[in-house]
């Protein structure tokens, strides 16, 4: 698919944005921005996540979606530490955003600016997944196929509500995405803090992950927040709704409608600055973009020296702009 695209006489202008953003391999050596929403934009500066941390394993590598910006990739790693701080083994990460964002060939409408994560229900097994096993490794979903609606309580724990939970927990986490089941079951359950659980949202799908966005960064004009959580714990009528027909009933055939064209996002469509993002120079490798908050090697390239990794980090997150040159060290990083 890829090749009949590259091959195509068509210029970017005629060509659906999603095929020129899920044909680049590595992101725009930019200051990191994103641009647009989360649904239709795009991101300069991303970095990857490494496959591998002490917490986490990426999923489907041959999807190359383990691209976010800074602020996220930070947020995934102390994500995976505080969740094995819960008894959770580890993530098992899905997809983040391509290396500019965009729009996707598959899947995801959103995804676009770096700033979603999906997160497995699926505990992190206790060995290192070998590449094939991260592409076949099957989705388990937390629901009972054989209800409407309801979770799977011989699979679904306290821990997974705490692990859902714990994300909503962090102040830069904008919303959560679980299925509407899930979302139900926490109404129920959840004897914690009410106010968080009105960041997590009910939606289709989601009951084999869960999905993790977070707010736009400061000093990033070009992204497009979204409105507001409303306030509450979310446990009401917009809830209810999903357990009525509507959500599920199919589109009723209109016998006398014309057939609609699909009409794909086009480059155009997107925020003027992401033809530019399109454009970019990439790194020379994906070694020179991948993040590596964590360690204290890296700690002293970023830093320059004194501070703590934790402190650095952090003054990453608040510059918020494109990395500084990084000592290139060998991916996956290993376990300390
Ligand atoms: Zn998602």
């Amino acid at each position: 698919m890829a090749l009949t695209a590259l091959a195509s006489p068509l210029s970017a202008e005629e060509r659906p944005a999603k095929e020129l953003f899920g044909a680049k391999r590595l992101p725009a050596k930019m200051v990191t921005a994103p641009y647009g929403s989360y649904a239709k934009g795009c991101i300069a500066g991303a970095v990857a996540i490494p496959t591998d941390g002490p917490g986490w394993q990426a999923m489907r590598l041959s999807r190359n979606r383990r691209w976010g910006h800074p602020n996220m990739i930070a947020l995934l790693e102390q994500f995976s530490q505080d969740a094995q701080q819960l008894g959770w083994p580890g993530l098992l990460l899905g997809d983040i955003s391509q290396p500019r964002g965009g729009p996707m060939l598959s899947g995801h409408a959103s995804h676009q600016v770096g700033l979603d994560a999906d997160i497995w229900f699926t505990p992190m097994p206790d060995h290192r997944l070998s590449a094939e096993e991260r592409e076949k490794l099957p989705f388990t979903s937390m629901l009972d196929k054989s209800k409407f609606l309801t979770v799977d309580s011989t699979r679904w724990t306290s821990t997974h509500a705490r692990l859902v939970m714990k994300a909503a927990s962090y102040p830069q986490v904008d919303r959560v995405f679980v299925n509407p089941a899930i979302k139900k079951k926490l109404c129920e359950t959840w004897q914690g803090d009410r106010a968080l659980l009105g960041k997590v949202r009910p939606i289709y799908g989601h009951d084999e992950h869960f999905h993790i966005r977070i707010k736009c960064p400061e000093g990033a004009p070009g992204c497009k927040p979204q409105a507001k959580v409303p306030p509450g714990d979310g446990c009401d009528a917009s809830l209810a709704w999903w357990f009525t027909k509507e959500p599920w009933a199919k589109a009723k055939p209109n016998p006398g409608a014309k057939p609609v064209k699909p009409r794909y996002v086009m480059l155009s469509d997107l925020p003027k600055a992401c033809s530019t993002v399109l454009a970019g120079a990439s790194p020379a490798s994906e070694q020179e973009v991948t993040y590596r908050g964590g360690s204290a090697a890296t700690a002293l390239a970023f830093s320059g020296g004194d501070q703590s990794a934790g402190g650095a980090v952090e003054a990453i997150i608040n510059a918020d702009t494109t990395l500084p040159a990084i000592v290139p060290i060998p991916i996956p990083r290993p376990f300390h």
